[in-house]
């Protein structure tokens, strides 16, 4: 079965449930390939995920930005994944590029969470992707593989899982790798699953881009050879982002 191009609008924490209901009014008018071509995940931020999902058009999921822990529990603030089914949320996003910069910095410590998660049902977009340093040094692909180790030793089922590949000096902040870049990681890090894991993961397993994508510069991410989707943070609370989700068709 071929790989169903995805793509993903990551809010992060802006708006007000106001704003997020403008997106969704402008989604819901959309028109754009049938959800057996393109799957479509927005994922506002926590006020915003019922709102969001009881206005949102059928064919358009809805994920968390983050969610740990397995159940209730003294563990303030924290979203459980039960809680996420509850809602009707069927994806959550972890590690993004940013959470991986700025609170949660290691490569084992999204394990729990990744469990959790799958655990329940939830489908996983896990974020993986090298710091400017690292690039410059030349250990992006060493520096992507740990942290493909640390998410390959937790996941025994691959089916609900998604690797973003996110440069983290490419993540909100306007600095667009070249095509080429993006093509040379991704084929590596497939080529290490098959290696590491097995031919039917790479094989199925979704692979998508994210770092500063836009309307005018999705076109030619969407079209590369091992490239599954996109995963989009400024431009997807934009009308922009329609032209994103037709980008591969
Ligand atoms: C993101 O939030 O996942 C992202 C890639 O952000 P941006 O598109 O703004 O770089």
């Amino acid at each position: 079965m071929a790989r169903k191009f995805l793509v993903v609008g990551n809010w992060k924490s802006n708006g007000n449930v106001l704003e997020a209901m403008e997106i969704v009014n402008f989604l819901n008018q959309a028109q754009v390939p049938s959800q057996d071509v393109v799957e479509v995940v927005v994922g506002p931020k926590y006020e915003c995920l019922l709102p969001v999902k009881t206005s949102l058009r059928p064919d358009f999921h809805v994920a968390a930005q983050k969610g740990g822990l397995e159940s209730g529990g003294a563990f303030n603030g924290e979203l459980s994944v039960k809680t996420l089914g509850c809602l009707g949320i069927q994806w959550v996003i972890l590690k993004h590029a940013e959470v991986r910069q700025l609170v949660d910095k290691t490569n084992e410590s999204a394990g729990d969470r990744f469990v959790h998660a799958l655990s329940v049902g939830l489908k996983v977009v896990v974020c993986v992707g090298e710091t400017l340093e690292q690039r410059e040094a030349g250990s992006t692909m060493e520096d992507v593989t740990a942290q493909a180790i640390a998410i390959a030793d937790k996941v025994s089922n691959w089916d609900n899982v998604v690797l973003a590949y996110e440069p983290l000096w490419a993540t909100g902040t306007g600095k667009v790798p070249t095509p080429a870049q993006v093509q040379e990681v991704v084929h590596e890090l497939r080529k290490w699953i098959e290696i590491n894991i097995s031919t039917e993961v790479a094989y199925k397993t979704r692979i998508i881009y994210g770092g500063s994508v836009n309307g005018a510069n999705c076109k030619e991410f969407a079209t590369l050879p091992d490239i599954d989707g996109l995963l989009v943070g400024a431009a997807s609370l934009t009308p922009e982002f329609v032209d994103i989700i037709t980008s591969a068709t």
